[in-house]
């Protein structure tokens, strides 16, 4: 990959998400990691999602300096910055104010696999960052997020990560789906049928290989090109 392409799969990324329903005005970021090893490439603060173009981009460095690009860095660059750091197999996360993560997690019940979407996590729980409900505005608290293909930040919304732009932007829409479904279904009554682990992680496997995400992500793309106005 090159720094122009990973420029593009920014760009890209951060119309899906949109498309998606998870912006917040300008809030909410995707970073993907330099090919060049100098850092993440982001959007600059100010902008949404579906804002986003190459000339709204930054590329930040490991100690949050920006090296390319207008503006100072968002003062959550930490998520990525550290989740990137951590995982060498990981090469773009999304960080999101999605509605239905932040309204479950503030239920604190274990995420059911209810659906298909529920069942990305296999059976175990949704991971969740309890550090702080503020912003993650330092390395420190940045690194409390490594480790999982999403996880759930009570009292703010939702951090995700993946070997492609494509699993990361699906991860992130999957844990809100699953959220969004367990909402539905404890508002109507008592939750009784759901998969066990053993289904869940065979639903896993089955509904969530990376040619399943890669076919969802491009949906959005396209969902993206045909319903925003997209500058790009
Ligand atoms: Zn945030």
């Amino acid at each position: 990959m090159t720094p122009a392409e990973a420029r593009g799969l920014v760009v890209e990324a951060s119309h899906a998400l949109a498309a998606a329903g998870q912006g917040d005005m300008v809030w909410g970021h995707v970073a993907v990691r330099d090919p060049d090893g100098r850092g993440i490439w982001i959007k600059a603060p100010g902008w949404g999602l579906e804002e986003v173009r190459d000339d709204r981009l930054q590329l930040v460095s490991y100690q949050a300096e920006v090296l390319i690009g207008d503006g100072t860095a968002h003062k959550e660059c930490h998520i990525h910055l550290e989740v990137l750091r951590a995982s060498p197999e990981v090469h773009c996360t999304v960080h999101t104010h999605a509605v239905s993560a932040i309204a479950f997690a503030a239920l604190d019940m274990p995420l059911l696999p209810l659906s298909h979407e529920g069942a990305l996590f296999a059976g175990e729980d949704v991971p969740r960052f309890r550090e702080t409900g503020g912003l993650v505005s330092t390395p420190e608290l940045g690194k409390k997020l490594a480790g999982a293909p999403a996880a759930l930040m009570p009292k703010h919304g939702l951090v995700a990560a993946g070997h492609t732009a494509a699993a990361a932007v699906m991860h992130a829409v999957l844990l809100d789906s699953a959220c969004a479904v367990q909402l539905r279904s404890q508002a109507a009554g008592r939750t009784v049928v759901h998969s066990d682990v053993t289904e869940a992680r065979a639903k896993r496997a089955q509904c969530w290989p990376d040619s399943q995400l890669e076919a969802g992500y491009r949906y959005l793309v396209r969902q993206a090109a045909a319903t925003l106005d997209v500058i790009s």
